[in-house]
């Protein structure tokens, strides 16, 4: 059964050789010539639903990415490892200008901390998990009666982004951009079938659409 996956895989290289390379040739020859320069991080779930250079129209180079279960930023000091290097590199090695913690509609992470027994036969992903403990409190906080299960996840997804904003600030390399004007940082959620993003800018609160080119005012795509 693996071996029809890998060749699956295999067939998926030879279709981006033949049919899409070409088209990019001069691009890709460009990119492995020059020292990589992402204007962005963009930190992401692992959820295979979500592609962020496609929804962002990214070509090699462009982006730094990091996926994790959840979308999750450890603060500083805590479990620091993958994601806290990526952090760190992004910021004092590649200098990008803008990072990004962008959750998704239906995702697997929220619905985990919504229902912990879902999750506990996997310590690991269980532990991990606790970074994102503040924001399940703030959603269930801000709850009120007879609240649809759609509402409370779309408040924890917003929620759980918005912390993990504030787990980036607690970075020293993102502290120290952001003082001195190098770095900014947004929270966005990408809703998987309208193809909607909505964004909070630093210093709101508030998730707004991007809206598309030809909708014009009040023609939200989310
Ligand atoms: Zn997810």
């Amino acid at each position: 059964m693996s071996s029809a996956v890998l060749d699956k895989l295999k067939a998926g290289v030879r279709k981006f050789q033949t049919e899409i390379y070409p088209g990019h040739e001069e691009k890709y020859i460009l990119a492995a010539s020059t020292p990589q320069r992402p204007s962005a991080l963009i930190i992401a779930c692992a959820d295979s639903r979500i592609d962020v250079e496609t929804i962002t129209s990214s070509m090699p180079g462009e982006l730094f990415v990091t996926r994790n279960i959840g979308n999750l930023v450890p603060a500083y000091g805590e479990m620091l490892g993958g994601v806290s290097a990526v952090v760190e590199y992004a910021v004092s090695a590649l200098g990008v200008q803008h990072i990004v913690v962008c959750g998704h509609s239906d995702c697997g992470a929220m619905k985990g901390l919504l229902n912990p027994e879902a999750v506990a036969r996997m310590p690991t992903v269980e532990n991990w998990l606790k970074n994102g403990h503040a924001a399940l409190s703030v959603a269930n906080a801000l709850a009120v009666k007879d609240e649809k299960q759609s509402d409370l996840m779309r408040r924890l997804t917003e929620q759980n982004v918005l912390l993990q904003l504030q787990h980036l600030r607690t970075h020293p390399s993102v502290a120290g951009a952001m003082a001195k004007d190098e770095l900014t940082i947004s929270g966005w959620v990408y809703d998987i079938g309208s193809g909607g993003v909505r964004i909070c800018e630093e210093g709101n609160k508030a998730f707004v659409p991007v809206v598309s080119a030809g909708a014009g005012a009040g023609g939200a795509t989310a």
